[in-house]
């Protein structure tokens, strides 16, 4: 691997003012958008350079966006579902016409390369809004017959449900897919009628202020939609307990999730929990290795593994596991890290030197309990951001490594003889959110998809996504799904109707 490449110039205006001034940015509240008392300094996490000052909003600040919110709900919610999935549309052709500058923006607050914001997330970003543009208008109740005997003489029984929405949604993201992620939320939320208060990640807030931009542009009307940006023990921990919320829907941590479930109790909101991950990749005998091998690589390397559903633990099968490991390792090797500005660049930096000293930590713990590092788990850059890319074997099944999500790119290689041992190995995990599994033979993967337990299964292929696609986790990667069909059930409610006619 050569040393890091250097940041080259956007092309952007907006991304261009960051690198020469950090951008003051405001919140949005009511469609106005305000200041906070105070702020923080977003960073280029590649560089350490400070390129946006964003407002650290208050439980104040969230009570008056929560105000917002409720006092849109009633006429969004009445809103024809038709002219929502007008604006949703708008929003999608707006996300687009943007694209350039919001992957830009996205990687000098991220740090992930340039053609991941480009070519997978913005993009995926729009769909989500097309996606459920299309939901809006095909949101149905049913018609029941009950069997109740008991109504007044000559009479007959009607019943039929209503969908309605749930209300106010507390959206809280994460910071490692900043915009998509947001997407996953906002779309459903506002398809089905509802308002939201959405509190991007501290670290990574730039880019769903531009969405809010942009949604004010596609007509969104005031109040609809809110972003308070800040840090989540303040503005997220206020929104999660706050009693004019009536759902949260959340993506982060497993730690956070459990804080979310907590403080939601007080008016007893419903919670949706997209959780952590660890997730297994099972190398079969029969896998196609070219296909398998590079595969396996970008299930975990892709964007830093700073991926939920990143395939971090890989079992591969001992007649096999020479030519994995070492194919792996070369794959780790050759991958050409930088600043994400650089056409060149591979992987960016983690998000933060916090998040960076927090995988070399797992790294090096791992190594002190006696497994071997084939390649990477270096600090890297001024400012010790990068992570090379790292493919750690001879490990055992209760090390932390192998136990607890590290969120960076490192690879744990662990080999297996049976197909029943490996199944038990890969279910070995509080953590149920994702697996792939590489063969070629139809019924093998039939069998395990069903065996293993996680929310997704990718067959010959990893982190797949679609705005058709459920994705969600089992166990402690949480409940309710984003994407799909599922996640508009997350913002509807059930109303039943029963007449004597
Ligand atoms: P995090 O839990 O630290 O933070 C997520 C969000 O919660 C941030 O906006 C943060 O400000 C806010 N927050 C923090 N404390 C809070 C509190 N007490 N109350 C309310 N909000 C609070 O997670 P992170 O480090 O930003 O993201 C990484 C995690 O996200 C990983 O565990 C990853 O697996 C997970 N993730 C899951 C999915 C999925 O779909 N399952 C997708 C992406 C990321």
């Amino acid at each position: 691997m050569s040393d890091l490449l250097e940041i080259v110039a956007p092309k952007s205006a907006r991304a261009l003012a960051m690198m020469d001034v950090p951008v003051q940015c405001a919140m949005l509240i009511g469609g106005v958008w305000r200041e906070a008392a105070s702020s923080l300094p977003s960073i280029d996490p590649a560089t350490g350079k400070t390129i946006a000052i964003i407002p650290d909003a208050s439980a104040q600040d969230v009570d008056s966006a929560v105000s917002a919110a409720r006092a849109a709900f009633p006429g969004w919610a009445a809103t024809p579902p038709a002219e929502r999935a007008r604006i949703l549309w708008r929003i999608a052709d707006l996300i687009d016409a943007n694209i350039d500058e919001l992957a830009e923006l996205e990687t000098l607050d991220q740090g992930k390369p340039l053609h991941v914001g480009r070519w997978a997330e913005i993009p995926g970003a729009a769909g989500q809004f097309r996606f459920f543009a299309g939901q809006a208008t095909a949101i149905e109740g049913r018609t029941i017959t009950p069997s109740i005997t008991y109504q007044p003489q000559g009479k007959q029984m009607a019943a039929w449900t209503l969908r309605e929405p749930v209300g106010v949604v507390a959206a809280i993201v994460p910071w490692n897919s900043p915009l998509v992620l947001t997407a996953m939320k906002l779309a459903p939320a506002l398809a089905a009628g509802c308002t939201v208060v959405l509190k991007p990640a501290e670290d990574t807030s730039v880019t769903a202020l531009r969405l809010g931009e942009l949604m004010m542009e596609a007509g969104v009307p005031a109040g609809v939609i809110n972003i308070v940006t800040g840090r989540g023990a303040i503005s997220g921990a206020a929104l999660a307990a706050h009693p004019g919320v009536d759902k949260v829907a959340f993506t982060g941590s497993t730690t956070t999730g459990r804080a979310i479930v907590d403080a939601s109790k007080g008016n007893l909101k419903r919670v949706t929990l997209e959780l952590g991950g660890k997730s297994p990749v099972i190398i079969l005998p029969d896998a196609d290795l070219d296909l398998a091998i590079p595969g396996a690589a970008n299930a975990i390397f892709f964007n830093g593994g700073q991926v939920c559903v990143a395939g971090s633990r890989a079992y591969v099968h001992s007649s096999v596991y020479d030519r994995v490991i070492e194919g792996l390792t070369a794959q780790a090797a050759a991958l050409q890290l930088g600043h994400g500005l650089n056409p060149g660049t591979h992987m960016g930096p983690m998000v933060s030197a916090r998040q960076a000293e927090r995988v070399a930590g797992f790294v090096n713990d791992a190594q002190s309990a006696g497994a071997s590092i084939m390649t990477g788990g270096k600090r890297l850059g001024a400012a010790g951001t990068f992570i090379s890319p790292t493919v750690v074997a001879n490990v055992d099944p209760d090390m932390t490594i192998v136990r607890e999500e590290v969120f960076g790119p490192v690879l744990v290689v662990q080999r297996y003889d049976d197909l029943g041992d490996v199944v038990a190995a890969a279910n070995d995990s509080v953590f149920g959110l994702a697996a792939s599994i590489w063969t070629e033979s139809l019924s093998a993967a039939h069998r395990l998809s069903r065996e293993i337990q996680a929310g997704t299964v990718w067959i010959n292929c990893h982190s797949m996504f679609d705005p058709s696609l459920p994705i969600g986790g089992v166990k402690q990667s949480g409940y309710g799904r984003d994407s799909g069909i599922a996640a508009l059930d997350n913002y509807l409610d059930w109303k039943t109707v029963c007449a004597v006619i």
